[in-house]
């Protein structure tokens, strides 16, 4: 398993890879679990766990209530005890299973959805999981001992949020992603401008990698010439 470390020697562990990316974040006694991908990954997800010796997580914190992010919460919070945590305009979602609704960021991709999506993402439910806390303010710190710190970071979802640790590593749900050495926009998401403006978000921090949800890590360069890029096209 892949793992960083931050100059405070919290250390992050991707426990998922592949279709999607699942992290664990350890800053001294405390673990948190960052997504829990799509059902299928389940077995896998937990294995990786045990292989960590992981017996308690903390929190839980979703990215936003999509199924290959939110599948595994329930078990999760039930076999680790972990306090799950969603931005609340996604909690009710989470609390039905469901799948927020999102559009195409390109042609092909938006003519998928508006052709299979909503059927698609109906089909695609996963278990039903309470939020314990339900995350709205902007900036706040989360755990006043630790140097984790939640941002929202909407454009993918309304509710899509990112995880800053220590101010050097990011992760971003799906604001971005990391299957190309020269792009980052998400093929799905219901406002360009939003993911855009995230991204100026995210840079506005230190970070110097950006770990998506599917993919491999962005360097900070990528994503600021991305930044711009799109800012350009956006006066254009
Ligand atoms: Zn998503
Ligand atoms: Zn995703």
């Amino acid at each position: 398993m892949k793992t960083w470390t931050t100059n405070n020697k919290i250390r992050i562990t991707r426990v998922l890879s592949g279709r999607s990316n699942s992290f664990v974040v350890n800053d001294n006694t405390l673990s948190i679990l960052v997504d829990t991908g799509p059902e299928f990954m389940r077995n896998t997800l937990l294995r990786n766990l045990r292989v960590l010796d992981i017996k308690n997580i903390h929190y839980l914190i979703l990215t936003h209530s999509h199924f290959d992010h939110a599948a595994n919460a329930d078990i999760i919070r039930d076999l680790f005890g972990a306090k799950v945590l969603i931005h609340k305009s996604e909690a009710n979602y989470l609390r039905k299973g469901e799948n927020v609704m999102i559009k195409g960021t390109k042609k092909f991709s938006g003519f998928l959805v508006s052709k299979f999506g909503k059927r698609l993402l109906e089909t695609l439910k996963f278990d039903p999981c309470p939020a314990d806390i339900e995350f709205e303010t902007d900036g706040k710190l989360f755990i006043p001992e630790t140097k984790i710190k939640i941002i929202h970071t909407p454009g993918h979802t309304e509710g899509s949020i990112s995880v800053i640790i220590d101010d050097e590593v990011a992760l971003t749900g799906d604001a971005m992603i990391g299957v190309s050495k020269n792009h980052i926009m998400p093929p799905f998401g219901n406002d360009i401008n939003k993911i855009i403006n995230s991204w100026g978000k995210l840079l506005e921090t230190d970070c110097k990698w950006f770990l998506p949800s599917h993919g491999s890590a962005n360097a900070r360069e990528l994503v600021g010439k991305e930044y711009v890029r799109y800012r350009n096209l956006q006066e254009m």
